[in-house]
């Protein structure tokens, strides 16, 4: 069975071609039979189904085992660990790692792997990883040492462009890209626009250049890494990154007026403010805390806050403390609950300011 199933690469080639199904359904049949006590077969069935959709094999045979038997993730049976050391396995597929050999260097695309890989399996606490494009070549390559990363407890978050911003022929495979990260637990952050390439290994190592790490294929590219807390933090404070993953600590932030994605967007400014992803919907500026249920509090102290006017400038005001104020903006007036706190005079006016 497996001399004719790994053999000749015509071989393999015909168990999805359907031309081939007498040659495979015999085979087949043959091996499965042979089983006394317990059959476990192990695949990509996805793949397998994808790539023949008209042979025996995807066509009728998965479906049949999908709807009959039990199906399990490996990674679900396989121990805790295992990422860790396939990760071992993998750093001597990839030529083993590279130290680099000072703390500022200077690497093309060639090298550019093997340190980022050494940098992942050193890392303490986070890993971020600023992408605008994704592929499913580059996530196979890094997905071990992402996951073994997990494995030991780091954060990790990949800033990317949202599913919005994609060609409508790859949104279904940036989904699928991002339902892996969620899978692996690793935090996916939509930002608008966005194209820094970058990557952030705790406080401690800074990538920057012009290589998309989790996309790259064959471009000549560049990329510098630093070893510097100043140049980190620089970079750090000037993309407020705490603010931005932050935004993230609850899960996706979730618009309080239409419920769709809440993503990151650059300001004139400021680094980034958030927005609905629905036109003209909801906005709220970087340093404005999430709102729960549609409800504005005090970004001082998490107070309820009241509607008022000071020095002829509406704006809400902290019940706690009369020096809390923020300004209201015009995403403000199209929640129900804070509609409320406005007296209909008042409303009326400002409604007629935002244009709404
Ligand atoms: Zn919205
Ligand atoms: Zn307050």
């Amino acid at each position: 069975m497996q001399r004719y199933l790994i053999g000749e690469p015509h071989w393999r080639a015909g168990i999805f071609n359907p031309e081939w199904d007498d040659q495979y359904i015999r085979l087949l049949n043959v091996a499965l039979t042979r089983a006394r006590h317990r059959l476990i077969i192990v695949g990509d069935f996805s793949f397998i189904q994808a790539k023949a959709k008209k042979a025996f094999i995807g066509a009728k045979f998965i479906p049949f085992l999908l709807e009959n038997y039990p199906c399990a993730n490996p990674l679900d049976i396989l121990p805790y660990g295992f990422a860790t050391r396939a990760s071992k396995t993998h750093k001597i597929i990839y030529g083993g790692e590279t130290e680099p050999h000072s703390d500022r260097i200077v690497v093309t695309q060639d090298s550019f792997y093997g340190m980022f890989v050494k940098d992942l399996n050193d890392a303490k606490h986070r890993i971020v990883i600023y992408s605008a494009f994704i592929s499913e070549s580059r996530l196979g390559m890094l997905e071990t040492p992402l996951r073994a990363a997990r494995e030991r407890g780091i954060s990790i978050y990949v800033i990317t462009k949202p599913i919005t911003e994609r060609k409508k022929r790859e949104q279904d495979n940036y989904e699928k890209f991002e339902s892996s990260f969620d899978i692996w637990g690793i935090t996916v952050v939509h930002k608008r626009g966005m194209h820094e390439k970058l990557i952030f290994i705790d406080n401690d190592i800074l990538w920057s250049g012009s290589l998309n790490p989790l996309s790259y294929s064959n471009t000549r590219e560049i990329m510098e890494r630093r070893k510097n807390k100043t140049v980190i933090e620089d970079f750090a404070g000037t993309l407020r990154l705490d603010d931005l993953i932050g935004g993230y600590n609850e899960g996706t932030p979730i618009c309080p007026i239409c419920n769709s994605e809440v993503v990151a967007s650059e300001g004139k400014n400021e680094p980034f403010y958030w927005r609905c992803i629905q036109k003209d919907c909801y906005t709220r500026s970087i340093d404005q805390p999430l709102l729960k249920d549609g409800i504005i509090k005090c970004f001082n102290c998490g107070s309820d806050v009241e509607f008022g006017e000071w020095g002829g400038k509406p704006a809400w005001r902290c019940i706690n403390n009369k020096r809390h104020r923020q300004r209201i903006n015009r995403s403000h007036l199209r929640l129900p609950k804070m509609r409320e706190k406005i007296p209909k005079g008042k409303l009326k006016e400002l409604d007629k300011y935002y244009g709404l």
